[in-house]
């Protein structure tokens, strides 16, 4: 189960609303302990060239002073969230293909520029593919 606070949540809604039609994507910190919990958002730079209405790509060292980021503040790096505009909040082929079956995968739907809905992801370790997680926000 993953709980993300309402001042993150608020960061993570508006950053996707705000690169709409494209997508955007970021890291979530916080503390694991039976639950996750995310205490922080941070937007990261969305690295694929190329159009980035359909995928996102981060790049190793943005996630690396992510991890820094969380261990500076005495969390830990929780997972990743993106948006997928105009479309569901499924973990696509592309997106399993680029995940890490440690961290939970949150996926924002913004339909027409509004939020719509979100889930969270869990990709097994063979990245084949991902359970859906308990979200609450
Ligand atoms: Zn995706």
């Amino acid at each position: 189960m993953i709980r993300i606070e309402p001042e993150p949540w608020a960061a993570m809604v508006s950053h996707a609303q705000s690169t709409y039609p494209n997508e955007c994507c970021g890291a979530m910190i916080g503390s694991i302990t039976d639950d996750k919990l995310v205490r922080v958002a941070l937007p990261l730079q969305h690295a694929f060239e190329g159009a980035q209405a359909a995928r996102y790509e981060l790049r190793p060292e943005d996630l690396l002073a992510a991890d820094k980021a969380a261990r500076d503040r005495q969390m830990d790096l929780i997972g990743i969230y993106h948006s997928h505009p105009d479309c569901d909040a499924y973990f696509s082929k592309t997106d399993l293909q680029n995940s890490c079956p440690w961290y939970s995968f949150v996926v924002l739907s913004i339909q027409k520029g509004e939020f719509h809905h979100a889930n969270s992801w869990l990709p097994n370790f063979e990245q084949t593919e991902a359970a859906k997680e308990e979200l609450s926000y």
